[in-house]
């Protein structure tokens, strides 16, 4: 690896592994995600000025009103898409993922490691160009992105393996659901800014079950496109 993409100083190898230390520490328990997070360098996803804090388990600007996601938060995600039932800590890689507000990139990045192939939508243009040019040049070969309203899934591309969505939404998006493959999950915040909770939702034989997380605070998802 290269001194740009492996960090110095508060970007460093170090300051990474105080980030998953800490990750542990709050509970999150799979060591392929904790590797995945030590692995991505954060600090090229924010802007130069930000990437000595790019290793702190805090939300960031990214521009446009957004935020890049806290590390915690992403490996809570991506943890409960990939779990392969209750307590067996088992971690199954995807076939198809799909990713709702591909933001700066980050947790694409990180899904993208556990998917044969992930697809995310961006309402905002301008950040989408910017994310879809961060993975090219760390050379992620197995995404692709689009400009578009991400309430409607991507159905030209399902059925999916696991749905993410990182921005929040009043109810669960009808289409999201439709696009999930059997025994597949869907991890997105539901309700109001101030209080809203990950829900994680599987599609079993018998229909949609649904698991009340965390309570979290998002971006709320906006209708339409920028
Ligand atoms: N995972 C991202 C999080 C970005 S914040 C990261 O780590 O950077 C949430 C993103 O969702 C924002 O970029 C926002 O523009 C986008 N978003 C909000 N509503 C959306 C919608 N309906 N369709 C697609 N993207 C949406």
């Amino acid at each position: 690896m290269n001194s740009h993409i492996q960090g110095i100083g508060m970007t460093s190898q170090r300051s990474r592994d105080r980030l998953v230390d800490q990750l542990r520490d709050m509970g999150i328990r799979s060591e392929l995600v904790l590797d995945a997070i030590k692995n991505t360098p954060r600090h090229l996803f924010v802007d130069e000025a930000l990437a000595s804090r790019a290793y702190d388990n805090i939300p960031l600007p990214i521009g446009y009103n957004q935020t890049i996601s806290q590390p915690y938060v992403v490996a809570r995600m991506t943890e409960a898409l990939l779990k392969k039932g209750e307590g067996l800590g088992q971690t199954i890689k995807l076939d198809k993922a799909l990713e709702i507000g591909t933001g700066c990139g980050y947790q694409t990045t990180i899904l993208s490691q556990f998917a044969r192939k992930v697809y995310s939508v961006e309402r905002i243009e301008a950040l989408l160009n910017e994310a879809k040019e961060r993975f090219d040049k760390l050379q992620y070969g197995n995404i692709e992105a689009k400009h578009g309203d991400g309430k409607h899934g991507w159905p030209e591309n399902g059925p999916y393996d696991g749905i993410l969505a990182a921005a929040a939404s009043t109810g669960v998006p009808e289409d999201l659901l439709e696009q999930l493959a059997p025994e597949g999950r869907l991890i997105i915040p539901v309700g109001r800014s101030g209080a809203q909770k990950l829900l994680l939702i599987t599609r079993g034989a018998e229909g949609f079950v649904e698991k009340r997380l965390d309570g979290v605070n998002f971006v709320p998802m906006l209708g339409g496109t920028s």
